[in-house]
């Protein structure tokens, strides 16, 4: 009799399984809606991005920007220094545009070199490495010393060239432990070269990634010392 009953719940509640996986309605989810975008184009801003024009960005401490500024274009202007923005960042997706200057100086490292950094932190190199052999971590579109980029996508000194970045932030635990890594996507003028890449701490010059806890920072563009040129940036906060 007991037997008889444990049969009857398992077919009851197999039935019960069977009728919801039958039913189109029970799988789908109308709560919440996501929110209407109306799309730009290719490059233009979304309605729901902050727009990173001039007034967006100053340098250490605050000052204003001493970079070049001519039809919303920006321009490194060598010994000023790094420019901040105003705002601080988290999970986003990040659009600029960047061109390396057409008369080529320098070689290496040393020709076209920028850089943005998510979080103040981390670098998703700038350079021109239009014909300009470097080491592979440290050429355009790397995590610096961490990650080369799939493909090189550079367009020609003087030409413009853009970034869509889609940037996941680390996690800290309440001793300051990172518990989870960032994660980059990268999109080189339209092709994928960083494919959810973990970034593996802080990007510098010399020696390893190191994971000092954050919360939300700036975003930096590099003076390395070439007038390397921004224009047509906007970031989306996801
Ligand atoms: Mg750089």
């Amino acid at each position: 009799m007991k037997k008889l009953f444990l049969l009857f719940c398992l077919a009851i509640l197999y039935y019960g399984i069977h009728a919801q996986i039958t039913d189109p309605v029970a799988t789908e989810v109308w709560e919440p809606e996501p929110k209407a975008v109306h799309p730009g184009s290719v490059t233009a801003a979304p309605s729901d991005a902050v727009i990173l024009g001039p007034d967006a960005w100053v340098h250490k401490d605050g000052a204003a920007l001493q970079w070049d500024v001519a039809d919303g274009v920006i321009t490194v202007k060598k010994g000023t220094g790094a420019i901040f923005t105003k705002e601080k960042f988290g999970d986003c997706q990040l659009h600029l545009e960047w061109r390396a200057p057409k008369v080529i100086e320098g070689k290496g490292q040393g020709r076209g070199n920028s850089g943005v950094f998510l979080q103040n932190r981390y670098e998703v190199q700038v350079l021109d490495s239009y014909l300009n052999r470097t080491y592979s971590n440290g050429q355009a579109g790397s995590i610096y010393k961490q990650s080369l980029p799939l493909v090189n996508a550079m367009s020609p000194p003087g030409e413009w060239n853009t970034y869509d970045i889609i940037y996941e932030e680390p996690h800290f635990n309440a001793d300051g432990i990172k518990v989870s890594s960032a994660y980059i996507t990268v999109l080189h003028n339209g092709v994928l070269i960083q494919n959810h890449t973990e970034i593996k701490g802080t990007t510098p010059y010399i020696g390893l990634p190191k994971n000092p806890p954050h919360e939300d920072d700036v975003i930096q563009l590099q003076d390395h010392g070439n007038p390397v040129s921004f224009r047509n940036m906007w970031i989306r906060k996801l």
